[in-house]
C-alpha cells in the first residue's frame, strides 16, 4: 500500500488494539500503550519439564529434556494471548516486531547484554506444516526470529544465522489444541520433523525460535530429533508460556 492509501485507510478504519479495541497511535505496534505496560515479563530461564527457574548458567533439573526454555512471559496474560492470536490467525504479521522486543526486554532482564553471546549458535525457527505455512502467507516464527534479529543488530550484537531449511515438518499433524491431553500430543506429534543437511547441525548449538511453548510436545520432538543428529546445546526461545 502507498502512503496515501495507508493514511487513507486508517482515517477509515482506524487502528486497534488487538487486546482492547482501544485505538492505537501507531498501526504497527499492534497493541495500545496500558496493554504493552500490563505485560509481566518473567526474568528467569526455566526447566521445561518441572517449570523450575534455572538461573543462567546452571545446569537443569531435568537434564533429560534436552534444553532450557526461555520464555518471556506468560500466556495467561489477555494482552499477551490476543498478540500472539492476532499474529497467527488475523494475519497481523506487525505482531512479531512487538513480541521480538517482548523478547528481547525479557533476555535483558535475565542477563546483562554483555553476556547475552550468542555467537556460537545458530537459531532455526519451529517450522509450520507447508500447506498450513503456504494458508497463512508466512511462518510467524520466522517473522519474530527475522525481528529479533533486527533488534540486535540495531544494539550492535550477534544474532545466530537463522536456518529455515534445515528441519521440516512432514505430517499435517492435528493442531494440538484439538489433541485432548499431553500423551495425545506427544503421540501426534511424534515423528514429524526431519532434518537435513544433517552436517550443519552437528555439534552446534541451537536457538530453536516459536511463539509459544505449551506442552513441550512440539518442541520436545524437536529437540529429539536435533540431538540425535549431534546438536549439541539447545535454548528454546518463546514469547510466552502456558
Ligand atoms: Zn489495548
Ligand atoms: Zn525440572
Amino acid at each position: 500500500m502507498t502512503a496515501f492509501f495507508k493514511t487513507f485507510y486508517s482515517m477509515l478504519f482506524p487502528p486497534l488494539c488487538v487486546s482492547c479495541e482501544k485505538r492505537v497511535e501507531n498501526e504497527d505496534v499492534v497493541l495500545c500503550i496500558s496493554c504493552i505496560k500490563s505485560i509481566m515479563l518473567h526474568s528467569s530461564f526455566f526447566c521445561p519439564v518441572c517449570e523450575a527457574r534455572v538461573p543462567p548458567g546452571e545446569k537443569i533439573c531435568h537434564g533429560d529434556a534436552g534444553y532450557i526454555l526461555a520464555a518471556a512471559t506468560s500466556y495467561e496474560q489477555k494482552a499477551v494471548r490476543n498478540l500472539i492470536h492476532a499474529l497467527k490467525y488475523s494475519e497481523t504479521r506487525e505482531g512479531a516486531m512487538l513480541i521480538a522486543h517482548i523478547i528481547f526486554e525479557y533476555l535483558k532482564r535475565v542477563l546483562p547484554l554483555s553476556l547475552l553471546d550468542f555467537s556460537e549458535y545458530i537459531a532455526i525457527p519451529i517450522p509450520l506444516y507447508k500447506r498450513k505455512e503456504r494458508t497463512r502467507g508466512y511462518n510467524q516464527s520466522f517473522l519474530i526470529a527475522e525481528e529479533l534479529k533486527k533488534i540486535f543488530e540495531m544494539h550492535g550484537m550477534m544474532f545466530p544465522e537463522i536456518h529455515t531449511d534445515i528441519i521440516t515438518r512432514n505430517t499435517n499433524t492435528l493442531s494440538q489444541t484439538e489433541c485432548q491431553n499431553i500423551k495425545e500430543r506427544k503421540k501426534n506429534i511424534s515423528g514429524c520433523f526431519s532434518v537435513s543437511p544433517i552436517k550443519i547441525v552437528e555439534k552446534k548449538n541451537i536457538v530453536l525460535i516459536d511463539d509459544v511453548h505449551t506442552t513441550g510436545a512440539t518442541i520436545g520432538e524437536a529437540v529429539r530429533i536435533l540431538k540425535q543428529h549431534g546438536a549439541k546445546r539447545i535454548i528454546a526461545l518463546v514469547c510466552a508460556k502456558t
